[in-house]
């Protein structure tokens, strides 16, 4: 195995070699569980989705880990303001989550652990800390000291002697004063008053975000393990204060690989849900954009480099993704009068499947798209092998929609079946998977797929549009009689959710 990866930590492409042979132990950063993903969120899970099934195609057995943060201020605001509770809010935001991520044909992790489910890790890691003497407690709540760790600020390259700013820019002054240094940071926050909280042997209080992550790997995979992910908004402080947190208290090197993906950027600046540009996954489903549009936008893009968010980058991936689905569905739609066989699954390595396709040119092919996944995993240069296969079949495909009863001679038809079989396995590494056209259904009757549910929308939308505004509220009470709910944005989009 010849994987290259860029690595944070030290700056560097390295090749990647697992801590244990045949096996990969990988630990992703997850969601603060207060509301729907949006598309930055669907970038990092889609291009982390892609290095796990490379990893799977090359024979690994991969150990996935994804948290959820279930304990935050934005969840208890959000509790408050719905007159909930902050279970309810996350176990609401976890079924949406599992919703878009499926929708977007993310593999779901190994184990998705929750820091209200991991609170003793997080306590006995916070003990360790001070018996160490690298936790200090001040009046029931509890800092790292990062004067102790003499490694801090090796991932983002930070000097202690800079200032530590909060998001707006200010110096928090009141947390300030109760620190020793001021990149100092909460393990353990106490309790103010009516607050939902948690036993601790400082008080009544919940976990700091940080510390929730380092306990959890330690719990779900050990001490050092293979590959740190997240988004690179996360290198400071979170991932800083993880690497000090863990390498304190176990005394071993957290993780061997440290990758970040890139931010999408709307009109320069990053998409988030704080800076309030962000579009929902559910909203640009609801749309028509398919998730797999969506996965070749996002993979057409480096994953370190920021990708921009346009409707006009939307639009060419669309096409994009049309020209390549026709050549993925032929072989499901018409392997009858192509007479293919039928397609059966095949679990193969991406070596097992070079070595046993029909000619050199497909050898090649199969060569140059593992070249570039080695190659910090450069899906573009994926995505282009997959369109140069599918050129022949696209004219096939054209040709069968035209009905042309003399179809190429048999012996093209195989080779252009080994063809097609080579396209769909690579494209699976990619997540990229057939979109088979939907079959018109009424909106009478029960909602069965999120497809109809995206289908009405559209109706509904279409409707708005040419002011049929008593067709447009039956559409939305049809929807809401069979539970789901939908709510227009000021983008002019709309989300779902069912109830
Ligand atoms: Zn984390």
């Amino acid at each position: 195995m010849s994987l290259k990866l860029t690595n944070t930590l030290t700056k560097r492409l390295e090749t990647f070699k697992s801590i244990k042979p045949g096996e990969v132990s990988i630990y992703c950063c997850g969601v603060t569980v207060y509301d729907l993903c949006h598309l930055g969120h669907a970038r990092s899970y889609i291009v982390w989705d892609v290095l796990r099934r490379y990893l799977i195609s090359q024979g690994s057995k991969v150990t996935f880990i994804q948290n959820f943060t279930d304990i935050d201020d934005k969840i208890l605001a959000k509790a408050e303001k719905e007159n909930s509770t902050m279970t309810q809010v996350s176990e609401k935001n976890i079924k949406e989550f599992h919703q878009d991520m499926d929708a977007l044909g993310i593999l779901r992790p190994s184990r998705m652990p929750r820091a209200t489910r991991c609170l003793d890790g997080i306590r006995e890691m916070i003990q360790e800390l001070e018996q160490k003497g690298a936790a200090y407690s001040v009046e029931g709540d509890v800092y790292f000291a990062v004067m102790q760790h003499v490694d801090y600020g090796k991932l983002s390259n930070r000097d202690l002697s800079e200032q530590q700013l909060n998001a707006d820019g200010r110096i928090e002054r009141e947390e300030e004063a109760r620190k020793q240094h001021p990149f100092d940071f909460a393990l353990w926050k106490r309790a103010k008053k009516g607050e939902t909280s948690f036993p601790s042997p400082w008080g009544q209080g919940r976990p700091g975000w940080h510390i929730e992550c380092s306990a959890m790997v330690l719990q779900e995979l050990g001490q050092t393990i293979d590959i740190h992910l997240g988004g690179s908004d996360l290198i400071f402080p979170h991932h800083e204060n993880e690497i000090a947190q863990s390498e304190m208290a176990t005394g071993k090197k957290l993780a061997n690989y440290w990758l970040h993906n890139g931010m999408v950027n709307v009109g320069g600046q990053k998409m988030s849900k704080s800076l309030g540009n962000f579009t929902t996954i559910r909203a640009l489903l609801s749309e028509g954009i398919s998730a797999m549009t969506l996965r070749l936008f996002i993979l057409q893009a480096h994953y370190r480099k920021p990708l921009d968010f346009t409707k006009k980058s939307i639009e060419a991936a669309s096409i994009g993704w049309r020209r390549l689905n026709s050549a993925l569905c032929i072989g499901l739609i018409s392997h009858r009068k192509l007479k293919w066989p039928k397609p059966s699954v095949q679990e193969k390595t991406i070596r097992d499947l070079k070595n046993n396709v029909s000619n050199e040119r497909f050898s090649k092919s199969c060569q140059h798209f593992i070249d570039a996944l080695d190659d910090d995993l450069n899906t573009s240069v994926a995505i282009s092998v997959l369109f140069e296969l599918s050129r022949p079949l696209k004219s096939l495909a054209n040709q069968i929609e035209r009905d042309v009863s003399d179809l190429d001679g048999e012996a093209r038809n195989l080779d252009l079946h080994s063809r097609w079989l080579l396209l769909v396995s690579l494209a699976n590494i990619l997540g990229l998977q057939p979109e088979l056209p939907l079959e018109k259904n009424s909106h009478q009757g029960k909602m069965h797929s999120d497809a109809e549910i995206i289908e009405a929308i559209k109706e509904r939308k279409a409707a708005k549009l040419s002011k049929d505004f008593t067709k447009a509220d039956k559409i939305r009470k049809e929807l809401k009689d069979k539970g789901i709910e939908l709510i227009d944005k000021k983008d002019g989009l709309t989300d779902w959710i069912k109830k």
